[in-house]
């Protein structure tokens, strides 16, 4: 969309109010500039290159890009889109991005990740016994297990388990020695030209190791390689595919197979918002559901699930900006479970749930997916 067309989309607006009932940063907050309609009442202003107020910054970057405002307006409007684009034009005003914001894609661009990760901290999911026998880029493998920055430092045990699944189906894939960041960060919270400079970087590293295939368990990064990427890159030609759909698809062939382990287990099944809704043409609703059951499990659904599902919070660095907002939207979700385990397909959202769990000094258990079903599923 170019600018005159995003103008002319926040135009369309009827002020109607049906997004304000679904965006979780009003429902939370009560304030409209931190509601879908008052974030493209922002973006008015600044694609008129008018000034916005330092209230008016906050609540466009604190939106998640969640998406769930697109699914009700009744105009069709393009709003995360649109809010997207605000805030990569805000990010080079003098105003620009929030500190927190600028340091972590600093992290990313010296580090190679968005963790603020110590470099050669990057494997350590991965057994010294392992570690002696893996190849990594040696490997002479077409398809490469992504694992990304969350799963690799802060949700090791996604790592370990989505790696111990895939041998445990002698299935062929490598795993690099210096992964980067997928880089959704940078996208996401409007830092554009960074992202330009760092999303080619990538898929120059990606070509050079001959991938042609990737499995990825993060949704970011699934979102990231599936949606970005392909939209700015040319000659992109890299499959994608998370985790739980390659098991699936290792299960239905019977490489593998999955044994009710957890029977008399309840599990309540977060569909994360980058996964779910952003990527629904990739429909992985049915796929992680019926792997659970098949282990055994009894499955309680959110009061919105699927294509409707909520944000965990931390979507698009809100954490970053505003911790006790991502807090508030995260405890909804933890205060629909009883005593069910919150299994999720992303690390992100693991790792926030698990951070507000903590600060809500709760007893929630909260897992990844492929940590959950490691006990459950052997080769056949
Ligand atoms: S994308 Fe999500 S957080 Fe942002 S305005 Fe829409 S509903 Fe609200
Ligand atoms: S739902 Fe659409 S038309 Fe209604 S207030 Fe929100 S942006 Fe405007």
């Amino acid at each position: 969309m170019d600018e005159k067309e995003i103008l002319k989309e926040i135009n369309s607006c009827i002020d109607c109010n049906n997004c304000l009932e679904v965006c979780d940063t009003f429902i939370e907050t009560g304030n409209e500039l931190q509601s879908p309609k008052g974030r493209l009442k922002i973006g008015d202003k600044a694609f008129r290159n008018q000034e916005i107020s330092e209230e008016e910054r906050f609540g466009l970057y604190t939106c998640t890009l969640c998406g769930l405002c697109d699914l009700v307006c009744g105009q069709n409007i393009d709003i995360s889109t649109i809010i997207h684009q605000t805030k990569i034009k805000q990010a080079y005003t003098s105003k620009g991005l929030y500190d927190i914001q600028t340091k972590i894609s600093k992290g990313i661009i010296e580090k190679d990740n968005s963790v603020n990760g110590t470099p050669e901290e990057r494997l350590d999911w991965l057994t010294p016994e392992l570690r002696k026998t893996e190849e990594f880029d040696k490997k002479e493998s077409d398809t490469l297990l992504f694992l990304g920055c969350m799963s690799s430092f802060k949700v090791k045990e996604s790592a370990i388990s989505a790696y111990m699944l895939l041998k445990k189906a002698d299935y062929d894939f490598k795993i690099l020695k210096e992964e980067p960041c997928c880089g959704e960060y940078l996208y996401s919270t409007g830092n554009f030209n960074k992202a330009m400079e760092y999303i080619p970087k990538v898929h120059k590293l990606l070509k050079h190791q001959g991938v042609k295939r990737l499995i990825v368990t993060c949704a970011g990064c699934l979102y990231a390689f599936n949606n970005v990427y392909p939209k700015y890159l040319d000659d992109w030609n890299i499959e994608v595919k998370h985790i739980i759909q390659v098991i699936k698809e290792l299960i239905d062939e019977g490489s593998l197979r999955i044994a009710k382990k957890h029977s008399d287990q309840a599990v309540l099944y977060h569909d994360s918002c980058r996964m779910g809704r952003k990527l629904r043409e990739l429909e992985i609703f049915d796929q992680p559901r019926s792997l659970l059951i098949k282990s055994g499990v009894r499955i309680k659904e959110l009061n919105k699930n699927c294509i409707e599902s909520p944000c965990c919070g931390a979507g698009s660095g809100l954490r970053g900006v505003d911790k006790e907002l991502c807090i508030d939207i995260g405890s909804k979700i933890l205060q629909e479970m009883d005593d069910e385990i919150l299994v999720s397909s992303c690390p992100l959202c693991v790792f926030n749930f698990r951070y507000i769990n903590y600060k809500n000094q709760g007893d929630k258990k909260i897992k990844y997916i492929t940590d959950f079903l490691l006990d459950a599923i052997e080769k056949s």
